[in-house]
């Protein structure tokens, strides 16, 4: 018979049973008598109060001085009129200054803090050691989380697993009160808890093998120690991201200390592949004979995975109903505590009905309390896990240790987790639901509607990067940069008027990871060869011009379907042939294949004339026509993003298009005009000519025949492009159009209530990704206030810490920069940074290839070369500003205006920095590079470019002239349309 065919009786039985046994009293987050509660009652009424409520929570242990404390309270609190009384009269009084700051902020501090040790078991493990021992008195077990930054460098790395092997010596001390507990014949037990992205700090799946090995490698002196010590170590479930990097270690440290007794890992209901893993592990654990402990939790981490996932475009690995997630916890409750002779279950939750249901399904299938045990997070639900144990239930709490600001991150997930609509604890303890539909079965709950997001909710969508933590994207990329390999060598030809040319000279593209490998050979044309080019286009635009809107935006739909098609190689191109990793290559790709999409959406409605006025007997018309024939010239660190922007908009406005790459990336420019070709594009409409930048490049520029140019490339040769197109020959019938995007010095702010773990990293992915190559790439800091030591410190031992070398292979962060003369500028700005001010870091790299480590130079005059020229290399400045406008004032103190950061959690300075800072593209708490098109249009002003930004609504404007018609519709004193 069906063990479970009453399994719905016995839930509520059990509930009713558990819940009679449950003392009851309310936690002082919900207890409106006490301020704490009616702080969160206000919480739960007002998203917005929450909002900042939790914001300034976030802050407030950062915050140096009692004056920033009081600061910040006006900052945040000032405009909460609608607070209850209790919350008003205080902000009241601190904005009249009634309340001095010190006063002010040990209020704040301290009711945070109240707060925090609500779940917080102390601050070192010696603190802790009041809340452990109480409650092993109760027979209740500890697995205890040593709550840390996050972990920036192997410096960091290091010390926390120095700390959790201090933290096996303290637990290991009060083993001897778990003797006595065990000799009383109770539950002893004690266990820790960590994550494994604390213990190798170049953690990422891209680098599967390198993770998992550094990883394990880090974590084996601890399980030692622990086994030593007879201390269970389970691991917790971060991200999606590392779900299978964490299994995969799990695996790999058990299988090397084949002894081990007490391993457990955790898996989370709210995924939606967890029954996969669940029984994979079931699986692995029954076929190496060795009894994990597997703890299902629901997940902590809903609102990041739906914000991370939905921002790259890729699926939702989550439910979206937390119906679906309790349903699911159900079910693999059951098949867990099937499983219990196999693995140890660990049923982690607050909401009574999904405990029940784990106590029911143990009993229905004979296992006694030994068999299983539950599992509650520290300070929460507390009446209910004393009475589980109470019922003779093994119970082990989840038992966090840290400093304050390690311990916001977790504080604030727990409060979110308390005040969620959806939660157990504030449906019963603040909506005081009823008994019986808080017991509902998941299962009966109506299939409402999923509130995912549908394709026509999307009319434009950036194309999703690849996501590297599957292993068969690895497999792929792998694949193609085998394939890309074998094709080195292959000689290019130039494509003008529909005919391959091949011609004697040739640009030789060079890897520049090993300057001995040839990637291509392309031809290189000649003045005559372009002016052939020109006449070609001119010959093609007759019939391109007359095409519609509609047809051109299909031919760039197909280009971007051509690049996806080979999307993978273009990547691996991108690898040989500049050097970038297999993130940025995929995300250059990614890109080219935005602007095709989103250009031909913007033509579809650009290509439609517009009405404008309204009177009888006239028809105003407003429309676009094409320019005529136009030049790019591009770049090579965007070798297929950079082009295709252009290109693109050049080819759907309806002109004709000669495109010159950069030398240093002419095989993905070949690849690009395929694309097109490809994709229909008639003979003569694009042309390829690669050649000299100052020959050929030059010679298109001044042409009578151009009509525009899109430049994109350094300052020094746009400006020059920029006079050259304006002198006018006789016989020219256009003045030109000039759209250049150029370069930047670009800086970040970094305020002194800015999230350090955030900053440091932000700084240094801006400035390192891609060697420093990017236009956007920050090569300025600036540092407001006291937080400059402690900035520069973990900035220069996270940047000690990346790993550099070619970057077929995914572990390395840096590449090589491009070629010969850019190592050669970087190391003479290397040499005056040395000399004009203070090193802070200078890593040598010694391999063959063109490697530069990163530098950082403190105490630079802000008009120094290295402060005010691009370098284009992994040169960083880092500058001191005693407030936030003298940090704008060094900001804005060089002619470049194009991206500009700040970190900062303080809403003035936001607001201040929005609209002072100099820069094209501002980025507020998130790195500087990575504009993705339709979401960040990318272009600066000053020095670093004219016209309009690219991936934006106007760009497209700049490639057709705007005309306008006006029809007297009138006849004889009749028009169309009169009533
Ligand atoms: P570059 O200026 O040396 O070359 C750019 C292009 O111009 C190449 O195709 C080159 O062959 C051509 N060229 C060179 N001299 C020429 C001349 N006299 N006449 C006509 N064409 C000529 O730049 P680069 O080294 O290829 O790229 C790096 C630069 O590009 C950096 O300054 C960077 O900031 C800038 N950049 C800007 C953006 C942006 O959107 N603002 C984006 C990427 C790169």
């Amino acid at each position: 018979m069906d063990p479970y065919h009453n399994l719905e009786d016995k839930v509520q039985s059990k509930a009713a049973f558990i819940d009679a046994a449950m003392v009851k009293e309310i936690p002082s987050l919900f207890d409106q008598r006490k301020w704490l509660g009616r702080i969160m009652s206000w919480v739960m009424q007002d998203e917005r109060f929450k909002v900042r409520l939790f914001r300034f929570i976030d802050v407030l242990p950062s915050l140096k001085s009692d004056e920033m404390v009081l600061r910040l309270l006006n900052e945040y609190f000032s405009e909460e009129l609608d607070a209850p009384l209790i919350i008003r009269h205080g902000i009241e009084r601190i904005a009249k200054g009634t309340v001095p700051a010190f006063a002010a902020a040990r209020i704040a501090r301290s009711g945070v803090e109240t707060l925090a040790s609500q779940f917080i078991a102390g601050r070192n493990p010696g603190d802790a050691l009041a809340v452990i021992e109480a409650l092993m008195k109760k027979s209740i077990s500890c697995s205890i989380d040593l709550l840390g930054e996050v972990v920036l460098s192997e410096r960091e790395a290091g010390a926390y697993a120095a700390r959790y092997l201090d933290l096996l010596d303290t637990v290991h001390d009060k083993l001897l009160i778990q003797e006595e507990i065990r000799a009383a014949g109770l539950n002893p037990g004690a266990g820790i808890s960590l994550k494994i992205s604390s213990f190798y700090s170049q953690l990422d799946p891209v680098d599967w093998e390198g993770s998992v090995e550094k990883t394990k490698n880090a974590l084996i002196p601890i399980f030692e120690k622990a086994a030593r010590k007879g201390i269970g170590v389970t691991l917790d479930m971060e991200h999606y991201l590392f779900k299978d990097l964490t299994i995969a270690v799990f695996k790999n440290v058990l299988e090397e200390l084949r002894d081990f007794p007490f391993a457990g890992i955790t898996l989370q209901t709210y995924l939606k592949g967890s029954r996969d893993d669940l029984l994979d592990l079931i699986g692995w654990a029954g076929e190496k004979k060795k009894r994990i402990t597997i703890r299902l939790v629901k997940g902590a981490y809903w609102d990041h995975e739906i914000i991370v996932n939905r921002q790259k475009g890729w699926p939702i690995p989550v439910f979206q109903r937390k119906e679906d997630t309790d349903r699911n916890f159900e079910d693999l409750t059951s098949l867990l505590l099937e499983n219990a002779g196999i693995v140890y279950p660990a049923i982690a939750t607050h909401n009574l009905r999904s405990l029940s249901h784990a106590a029911a399904v143990a009993e229905l299938l004979g296992l006694d309390s030994e068999g299983f045990e539950f599992q509650f997070l520290n300070g929460m639900a507390v009446p209910l896990r004393n009475a589980l144990r109470g019922l003779d239930y093994r119970v082990t709490v989840y038992t966090p240790v840290g400093e304050f600001i390690p311990g916001m991150a977790y504080l604030i997930r727990r409060l979110l987790e308390n005040t969620a609509n959806e939660s157990f604890l504030r449906k019963s303890l603040f909506e005081k639901r009823s008994f019986g539909e808080l017991m509902r079965s998941p299962g009966q709950v109506g299939n409402g509607p999923s509130n995912e997001k549908t394709e026509k909710d999307f009319p434009f969508r950036n194309e999703p990067p690849l996501d590297f933590s599957k292993a068969v994207n690895r497999e792929k990329m792998r694949y193609a940069l085998g394939k890309v390999k074998k094709e080195f060598g292959r000689k290019y030809s130039l494509s003008v008027g529909g005919r391959e040319i091949r011609t004697e000279s040739e640009m030789l593209s060079l890897n520049p990871a090993a300057p001995d490998q040839v990637v291509g050979r392309v031809s290189s044309a000649s003045e005559k060869i372009a002016g052939e080019a020109v006449s070609e286009a001119r010959k093609a635009w007759a019939t391109w011009r007359m095409t519609s809107p509609d047809h051109r935006a299909i031919i760039l739909l197909r280009a971007a379907h051509e690049i996806r098609k080979k999307r993978l190689e273009l990547a691996a191109l991108q690898v040989y042939e500049v050097g970038k990793t297999w993130r940025e290559a995929d995300g250059d790709v990614s890109e080219a294949v935005d602007y095709c999409e989103y250009y031909s959406r913007q033509m579809k409605e650009l290509g439609t004339a517009r009405r404008l006025g309204d009177y009888p007997g006239e028809t105003n018309e407003y429309f676009y026509e094409p320019r005529g024939v136009g030049v790019v010239i591009s770049p090579w660190n965007f070798p297929l993003a950079i082009p295709m922007g252009m290109v693109s908009a050049g080819l759907v406005t309806g002109n004709c298009v000669i495109f010159k790459p950069s030398g240093l990336s002419p095989v993905t420019g070949w690849n690009l005009v395929s694309a097109f070709h490809s994709a229909g594009l008639p003979e003569g409409v694009l042309q390829f000519l690669p050649g000299p930048g100052g020959e050929v490049g030059e010679y298109l520029v001044s042409h009578p025949d151009i009509d525009f140019i899109a430049f994109t490339g350094s300052k020094d040769v746009g400006l020059r492009i920029i006079r050259l197109a304006g002198e006018t020959v006789p016989g020219q019938r256009n003045v030109k159009k000039v759209v250049a995007e150029m370069g930047g010095k670009n800086a970040v702010i970094i305020d002194d209530t800015a999230d350090l773990d955030e900053a440091v990293r932000g700084v240094l992915e801006s400035a390192l990704g891609y060697q420093g190559q990017k236009c956007s790439a920050c090569s300025r800091t600036i540092i407001v206030g006291g937080m400059f030591g402690e900035f520069v410190d973990r900035l220069k031992q996270a940047m000690e810490s990346i790993l550099i070398g070619p970057t077929e292979d995914p572990a390395n962060f840096m590449g090589p920069v491009i070629d010969k003369a850019a190592l050669e500028k970087i190391m003479r700005y290397k040499e005056t940074g040395k000399k004009e001010g203070k090193t802070v870091l200078i890593r040598e790299v010694q391999r063959q290839g063109y490697y530069v480590g990163p530098s950082i130079f403190s105490d630079i005059d802000p008009g120094s070369p290295v402060a005010q020229d691009e370098i284009f290399g992994p040169i960083l400045v880092v500058m001191r500003a005693e407030d936030i406008d003298k940090a704008l004032e060094m900001a804005n103190g060089t002619p470049y205006a194009l991206t500009g950061g700040l970190y900062s959690r303080s809403p003035a300075n936001i607001r201040k920095v929005k609209s002072e800072f100099r820069a094209g593209n501002l980025y507020i708490n998130r790195p500087i590079t990575g504009a993705l098109v339709g979401r960040q249009p990318f272009g600066g002003y000053g020095l670093s470019g004219v016209g309009s930004k690219a991936g934006g609504p106007d760009y497209l404007l700049q490639f057709m002239n705007p005309k306008s018609s006006s029809e007297n519709t009138s006849r004889k004193g009749f028009a169309p349309g009169v009533m």
